[in-house]
């Protein structure tokens, strides 16, 4: 492993007056899968008052002072360089009620929660792996440091960050460390909300099918109306998956935004509540469109999503059951209305949704997204602001500002998406005298 060398320079000052420092955690594993540490982690023997000594010609942050943490602002970027420590006295399942500064590295790497975050560095000392954590990365092994069970009782969080972990270095997670988080995934109800979203967002932007399905008894205590969804059966010809494993699958399909990612989790989750079944034995989901909508809309807000992106979903599921059509004038006025970003979301939720049942299904919406991409190419005009006319040119004609100008550009608007004038000024102003 190589540091930057803001990096080695930090641990070499730390070193020359006679404490311990090493490169830890998350970058250290990211090292040990060759990828590039997006940052890193010091910690040391030295007390938080030692760092501050060390570093007293440096800027420093010290609103982690009391847990250990002395953040120091580099030329290479801000630097947390952290005292040994132990934990202890989880009365929350997440905040321990104690810390305590130790001397020892491997007292401080115990503390930690799975064995490839458990690994420190140090150029001169090498590598400081008590857990296996090395072994476990080359075999794609997630494991929590000591007793599973101890570990996600002391702090749930841990149980989250587990899937997220697995799913973006596609590890396993050994058996033992498995069973320990589905069976205190309970505890995952103490957490705070903002928490449980922030890792759960996480884990979707990055879980893949796989991910999706091992975990699925976690994610329903996490989001408990999804427990419902499990090994639904659909009773239907047009699905070979039961409404779970069809969630599953579309989500794994859209690209990976936190908007597309919780509108394909949450656009099915009204279908256990809406289910009828006929006198043929096909099943039948009639209103599932609006209920699932409007569950997804308490869920997020219980979870505290951040509203803009709660709306965007809640849009989304309201309006996956009605396809986009490649009609140019549609596709104008939708673009105009929802946007063109949402109207392009819209498409790829649809074309999951549509491709995820399990059965041979025509991708009916090749030409959609064909049509959207001509109509992006032509100069488009979606909204008011598009119009080649604006309020000022009206005004010069003899409107008066107020309603009147704002439904004339409407008009306008309109006719220029039916493709009944074109979005020239000239023929826009003829059309807005002869309104007047
Ligand atoms: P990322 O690349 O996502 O930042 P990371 O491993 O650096 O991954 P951080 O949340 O930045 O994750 O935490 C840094 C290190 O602190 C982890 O590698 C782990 O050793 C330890 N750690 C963080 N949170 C916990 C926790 N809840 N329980 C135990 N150890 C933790
Ligand atoms: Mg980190």
């Amino acid at each position: 492993m190589i540091l930057p060398s803001y990096v080695a320079l930090a641990v070499e000052r730390l070193e020359a007056k006679g404490y311990e420092a090493w490169a830890v955690g998350g970058c250290v594993r990211d090292a040990g899968l060759g990828l590039i540490p997006h940052d890193y982690d010091l910690c040391t023997n030295a007390l938080p008052e030692q760092i501050k000594a060390v570093f007293a010609d440096y800027q420093l942050v010290l609103a982690g002072e009391k847990h250990g943490t002395v953040t120091v602002l580099t030329q290479g970027g801000p630097l947390e360089i952290t005292t040994f420590r132990l934990e202890g006295d989880y009365a929350d399942s997440r905040r321990p009620g104690w810390v305590r500064f130790v001397q020892d590295i491997d007292l401080d790497l115990s503390r930690r929660d799975f064995t490839v975050n458990a690994m420190a560095f140090s150029p001169s000392r090498g590598l400081r792996d008590p857990f296996g954590g090395r072994e476990d990365l080359k075999n794609k092994i997630l494991r929590a440091v000591g007793d599973p069970m101890c570990r996600f009782s002391e702090d749930a969080l841990r149980i989250l960050r587990g899937l997220r972990f697995s799913a973006r270095f596609e590890l396993s997670p050994e058996k033992e460390t498995m069973d320990a988080m589905v069976t205190l995934s309970p505890l995952l109800d103490k957490l705070a909300r903002e928490r449980v979203f922030e890792e759960l967002n996480n884990f979707m932007c990055v879980a893949k099918l796989d991910d999706l399905l091992r975990f699925e008894r976690i994610l329903a205590r996490a989001i408990p109306e999804l427990e419902a969804t499990l090994g639904f059966d659909q009773h239907s010809p047009y699905h070979i998956y039961n409404v779970y494993e069809h969630t599953a699958h579309v989500v794994a399909a859209v690209p990976a935004t936190p908007e597309l990612r919780w509108a394909a989790l949450l656009h099915d989750v009204g279908k256990p509540g809406c289910f009828t079944l006929d006198e043929t034995g096909r099943g039948h989901f009639l209103g599932h469109t609006k209920l699932s909508a409007e569950m997804a809309d308490q869920i997020l807000l219980k979870l505290r999503a951040p509203t803009q992106l709660r709306c965007r979903v809640t849009d989304l599921i309201a309006r996956h059951m009605t396809p986009l059509e490649a009609d140019p004038r549609l596709l104008r006025r939708r673009m105009g209305r929802w946007g063109v970003e949402e109207t392009l979301d819209l498409l790829a939720l649809q074309r999951a949704d549509m491709g995820s049942k399990g059965t041979e299904e025509p991708d009916i919406f090749a030409p959609v997204e064909a049509m959207i991409r001509e109509l992006l190419e032509e100069k488009p005009c979606f909204t008011v602001k598009d119009l080649e006319v604006n309020g000022k040119d009206l005004i010069a004609l003899g409107y008066s500002a107020g309603p009147g100008l704002g439904r004339c550009l409407e008009s306008l608007l309109e006719m220029v998406q039916q493709e009944q004038i074109p979005n020239i000024k000239e023929d826009l102003l003829r059309q807005a005298r002869s309104m007047l």
